[in-house]
């Protein structure tokens, strides 16, 4: 090890707890907010290259940097792949930038936010408005403060789109993992619709993006994963799963979403996704495509 590696740097390092063999230290040049909500211990903090950091039960869960990358191809992807999304659910995502993209195609009649923890949405708002960016007083935004699993147990809603944003399979979000989860989905799903969730990175989370596949295997026509790479969410490319009825939905050919992407006025506007990422994103490397045989 160079002596470099060894010397102590001074500031407030924050690091994150998902694993307890490799860690991901930020400086935090200054803490903005840390507290304990009803559900979990939030911390915001800046530093000087990712901007404003958001930890949740010490998992980093946005930045202003590069919150982009993974929002853009939460929304995107099925939104352009489905082609006629009228009423969109987001499961999580309190902090509100995956129904920011979401919002942003006029074709969307309405969105539906289930956000487990009141005290992510309130503090987001005043916090991070830049990522919502208005989202949250848009006039088709329903906000329900709710447990994901346990409103789409209970809807009679049907929705186009689902997309899971959601922590990592562990605390308030393990329950969003589950086969009975998704189950209700699928339920939940008009025909032919398409959900999408976080899940995790490939190279250190095998299991859960595995065990997510299966159950979509088993309860969708189709079940796959695509993938982006967002630096905050180091160890690897990230996974977002994909399950639907209609195979033919990640067959989309990229000219029919550049009409699309076109169409819903996105052209030149987005930072990561473009059709062409949105085709290649499903191309999986066989260090992740071989996850997923045999499931
Ligand atoms: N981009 C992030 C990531 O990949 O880790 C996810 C960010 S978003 C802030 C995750 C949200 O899911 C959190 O605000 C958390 O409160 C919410 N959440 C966790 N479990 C939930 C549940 N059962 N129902 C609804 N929301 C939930």
């Amino acid at each position: 090890m160079s002596a470099r590696g060894r010397v102590p740097r001074p500031g407030d390092w924050r690091s994150e707890t998902l694993y307890d063999d490799v860690e991901v230290s930020f400086r935090a040049d200054r803490v903005l907010f840390e507290d304990k909500t009803e559900h979990q211990d939030l911390v915001l903090f800046e530093n000087a290259r990712f901007g404003r950091v958001l930890m949740l039960d010490g998992v980093t869960q946005v930045t202003t940097a590069d919150e982009f990358v993974y929002h853009e191809m939460m929304a995107h992807t099925p939104i352009l792949a489905h082609g006629n999304a009228k009423r969109v659910l987001v499961i999580g995502g309190g902090d509100g930038g995956t129904i920011r993209e979401v919002l942003r195609h006029e074709s969307v009649e309405h969105c539906t936010l289930v956000e487990i923890d009141e005290g992510v949405v309130t503090f987001s708002k005043k916090y991070l408005a830049e990522i919502s960016d208005g989202a949250f007083d848009d006039p088709r935004l329903t906000l329900a403060i709710a447990d994901g699993a346990r409103f789409v147990a209970e809807t009679e809603e049907r929705f186009d789109v689902i997309i899971v944003d959601s922590t990592d399979p562990h605390g308030p979000g393990a329950v969003l993992f589950s086969k009975a989860f998704y189950r209700n989905c699928q339920r939940t799903l008009t025909p032919g619709g398409v959900m999408v969730t976080q899940n995790g990175v490939p190279f250190t989370q095998a299991a859960e993006l595995k065990d997510s596949v299966r159950h979509f295997r088993d309860l969708f026509g189709d079940g796959t994963c695509f993938i982006c790479t967002v630096p905050t969410y180091v160890w690897g490319q990230m996974a977002l799963g994909w399950a639907s009825d209609n195979a033919a939905l990640r067959e989309v050919p990229v000219e029919t979403l550049k009409a699309r992407f076109e169409a819903a006025g996105l052209n030149g506007r987005t930072r990561y996704y473009t059709p062409e990422v949105h085709k290649g994103a499903f191309a999986l490397p066989p260090y992740i495509g071989t996850l997923l045989d045999d499931l």
